[in-house]
């Protein structure tokens, strides 16, 4: 909800967000914890964090807001953007656009579409773009990897890295591993697949509170562009490409659904964080650890949803004036 000058009704948001911390407090069902390692395995699910960066830069955050976790496969959106800032539509001859209807760790599509992911957000896409990222070089100042990325978005503050889950990862990565050499045998790999695990691996097991990533998360809100401003008409350009993704891909194949539910563009996280996007509007991340049957944070769908209904927030038009 905005007020006539389209800012934020910062008052509503908050008593908003407090609700839903503690209205989803009481729930029975949290969802199971990801399986990835023993450490993400034997999580308490029963926590719940929120927090909302707004256009005008203000911060509304409820329950567990500070609380770091893994970020897992929303990295896959800050890759994406150095590889889309990097090489532009070049990324597109190496990955698709569509959603996949598969789950993220599915090798199915790879074979049939002859070593062409379906798009960027599932684990063999995100492969293909570490793989473009792997060696890249810039000579225009810019990051070329997702921690000093994330690390910039933040100002300088470092984000951490939990070496308990990379190793672990890291160490039972068969199916990425999998992925990683058939899209080598249909010639869309070119280095090491181990080096490019290893990024991989890395980039998943960075650790951020949902205060963090919702900072981090400023630039996909769209930026209004000068007209005579090129560059900066071609990030706007970027980021809507990005949100359309996130729309139609970012929760692997529970994206229909999610879209239907929150009508809002997000990428998700076995870690349970979400990170969605108001455009123009908010940059939105929430976080509870138990996941559904497609690797998303259950609650931290809900949460969305309620935020989305009560706020008036959603890319598919507005309720009220
Ligand atoms: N690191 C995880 C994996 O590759 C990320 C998956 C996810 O968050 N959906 O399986």
């Amino acid at each position: 909800m905005t007020d006539q000058n389209g800012k934020t009704d910062i008052a509503k948001l908050s008593a908003v967000a407090d609700r839903i911390a503690n209205d989803l407090m009481e729930t029975e069902e949290w969802g199971k914890p990801s399986s990835l390692s023993p450490k993400m395995q034997g999580i308490d699910t029963h926590q719940f964090g929120i927090a909302i960066h707004t256009a005008e830069g203000d911060t509304v955050t409820a329950g567990k807001a500070d609380a770091p976790f893994t970020i897992q496969s929303i990295s896959k959106v800050f890759s994406l953007t150095l590889a889309l800032e990097m090489f532009s539509g070049k990324v597109w001859e190496r990955v698709g656009k569509e959603p996949s209807g598969d789950p993220y760790n599915s090798i199915v599509d790879l074979e049939r579409h002859e070593g062409i992911p379906r798009n960027p957000f599932i684990n063999p896409g995100a492969l293909v773009i570490n793989d473009l990222l792997h060696k890249a070089e810039r000579d225009d100042g810019g990051k070329t990897n997702v921690r000093d990325l994330l690390n910039s978005l933040l100002d300088g503050e470092e984000v951490g890295i939990d070496d308990e889950v990379a190793q672990s990862e890291g160490g039972s990565n068969f199916a990425n591993r999998a992925m990683a050499n058939l899209s080598k045998h249909f010639d869309n790999f070119e280095n090491d697949v181990e080096a490019v695990l290893k990024d991989y691996v890395d980039q998943c097991a960075i650790t951020m509170s949902s205060r963090q990533l919702a900072r981090a998360g400023r630039y996909l809100m769209v930026e209004r562009a000068d007209s005579d401003d090129e560059a900066a008409k071609r990030r706007a350009r970027r980021v809507r490409r990005i949100n359309a993704l996130m729309l139609t891909c970012g929760q692997y194949d529970g994206s229909g659904e999610f879209a239907y539910r929150v009508g809002l563009p997000a990428k998700s996280g076995v870690g349970g964080g979400i990170l969605a996007v108001v455009p123009n509007t908010a940059s939105v991340c929430v976080w509870a650890p138990g996941l559904d049957d497609y690797g998303n944070s259950l609650l931290g769908t809900e949460a969305l949803a309620r935020l989305s209904e009560e706020m008036d927030w959603s890319v598919f038009g507005a309720r009220s004036h």
